[in-house]
């Protein structure tokens, strides 16, 4: 076991891209409803870049506008709104279509969405030994419908949601109230992420112990340039306990 993790009582793990491939579903996904459902002259490779285009436009600020509440409850009218910006770009004004794709998206996504192969065995072998939680970023709706997919709600002692609590990581209430319904000293909580901005650095800032896990599968379907690789360690930021590259090796960390 690494040292720094002996006085870890329980874990909380995060959801997309850490248990499951969020962003492998959601290019599939997109490639499969532009295919079915796509303007007629255009790829579905090419609409895939414009909807990312659309994405990077849209979706960092959305936490600051007035989609934020509605957001919170189901990923229905940012999604919608995401694929008439992606029409907008190249002069269609179809709403009836926006919906149809958003639609076909969700489903799309939600079919091609997988666990990563070593998770349930790794969640079957830590849950006789440490309570285990679920903090998750997204609408309530999506988040529910993934915990659903992957029939991984049972694992859980604890599953919070952005959506239903209305406020996400990396906010520090979200990890005060994690702390203090798993009953645990903040040094006793492990956090397991792929995002370290909103998972590793959140948790080591208020004290849990945080491994980072980083694939190569890790790129939105929108990156660009630099983004087009896994997230890199902002300099001076503080350390993870550990670096893993698949869940399995979480076990051996562990003590396992
Ligand atoms: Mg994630």
């Amino acid at each position: 076991m690494v040292g720094s993790l002996q006085s870890v009582r329980a874990i909380y793990f995060d959801l997309d891209d850490t248990l499951c491939g969020y962003w492998n579903a959601s290019k599939l996904g997109l490639r499969r409803t532009f295919e079915k459902y796509g303007p007629e002259g255009f790829d579905a490779e090419e609409l895939v870049r414009h909807w990312a285009a659309a994405f990077r436009d849209f979706a960092p600020d959305l936490k600051r506008t007035d989609w934020y509440p509605g957001y919170l409850l189901t990923g229905e009218p940012t999604r919608t709104e995401q694929m008439r910006r992606m029409l907008a770009r190249i002069g269609i004004d179809e709403p009836a279509l926006a919906s149809r794709l958003s639609m076909t998206y969700m489903e799309e996504r939600d079919r091609s969405l997988e666990l990563f192969p070593d998770a349930v065995e790794v969640l079957d072998q830590l849950r006789p030994i440490f309570p285990l939680g679920l903090i998750t970023n997204g609408p309530a709706d999506i988040q529910r419908q993934e915990i659903e997919t992957l029939g991984i709600g049972t694992y859980f002692r604890h599953i919070l949601i952005e959506g239903e609590m209305g406020e996400g990581k990396p906010a520090k209430s979200v990890f005060d109230r994690a702390t203090s319904i798993m009953g645990c000293e903040r040094h006793e909580i492990l956090m397991v992420g792929n995002s370290y901005r909103h998972d590793i650095r959140a948790a080591l800032e208020y004290g849990w112990h945080a491994i980072w896990v980083l694939r190569d599968s890790d790129v939105p379907p929108s990156a660009s340039g630099d983004t087009l690789k896994p997230e890199a360690l902002p300099q001076g930021a503080p350390e993870p306990d550990a670096t893993i590259g698949s869940l399995s090796a979480l076990l051996g960390l562990l003590g396992l």
